[in-house]
């Protein structure tokens, strides 16, 4: 018999266009016990995204208001933009014992990691700069001032993978989608979690012979 766990909380950052959204997104349609935090943001809503669905669109005033009520886990401006996640939302979830993913930038990361130090932090770099921005580009989703700010902050975000405890090169998607699967699974086979999940197997293990 096994006792279920409170999740576990991951951020997941990386350079724009390095592959996250995409990776993460593969990792949890397979894996029903992972979940992504939908984040709050002021940025303007790209082709094909859907409000609610990639992030909730608000604008700055909404956003602001959020901030000063204390809504937000942590929060961050990128590109301009302010980007923020529901605190109540990932507590609920982590209680529920479902892991969360933050797609957050290296300034939330720290935040986060400052908040709740058993958080699990992952960086995702891509196989060169070049394809960075071919990434970029083939996405076919932001104008080209768009892509040269972003390839600009780039260096900036990626000198923080330092900061996080594990990496992944995403240059074959199986490949680092594996990869990520595995830091899912080292951590679940940690004997914090395995302790707690199989606390009845072991007391019956451990247990005065009967
Ligand atoms: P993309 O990463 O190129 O798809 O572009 P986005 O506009 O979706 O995200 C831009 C940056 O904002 C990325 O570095 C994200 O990791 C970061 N970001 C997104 N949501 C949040 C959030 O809730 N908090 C923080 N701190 N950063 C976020
Ligand atoms: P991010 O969320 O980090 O900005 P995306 O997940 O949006 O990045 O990926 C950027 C673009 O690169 C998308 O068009 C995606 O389909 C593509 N992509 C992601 N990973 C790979 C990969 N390993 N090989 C080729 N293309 C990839
Ligand atoms: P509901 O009211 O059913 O929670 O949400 C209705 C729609 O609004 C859904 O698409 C949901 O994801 C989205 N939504 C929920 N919270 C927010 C928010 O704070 N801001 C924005 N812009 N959309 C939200």
């Amino acid at each position: 018999m096994t006792t279920p766990v409170k999740g576990t909380l991951y951020t997941v950052s990386a350079p724009s266009g390095a592959g996250k959204t995409s990776l993460v997104k593969a990792l949890t349609e397979q894996d029903p016990n992972v979940t992504v935090s939908v984040s709050h943001t002021t940025r303007a809503m790209r082709p094909g995204e859907v409000d609610g669905v990639n992030y909730h669109f608000v604008d700055r005033a909404e956003f602001e208001s959020m901030l000063e009520r204390g809504d937000f886990l942590e929060q961050a401006r990128v590109f301009d933009n302010l980007y923020g996640t529901s605190r109540a939302w990932v507590e609920q979830t982590l209680a529920e014992g479902t892991d969360v993913i933050l797609e957050i930038d290296w300034q939330g990361a720290q935040q986060v990691r400052h908040l709740i130090p058993e958080t699990v932090g992952i960086f995702i770099l891509p196989p060169s700069r070049e394809t960075l921005r071919e990434r970029l580009t083939g996405r076919g989703q932001d104008p080209d001032s768009v892509i040269d700010a972003r390839m600009a902050q780039a260096v900036s975000e990626m000198i923080h993978y330092v900061e996080a405890d594990f990496l992944v090169v995403n240059d074959d998607f199986n490949e680092a989608l594996s990869e990520l699967k595995a830091i899912v699974t080292a951590r679940r086979l940690g004997a914090a979690s395995q302790q707690q999940r199989h606390a009845a197997l072991l007391q019956e293990l451990l247990g005065s012979a009967g």
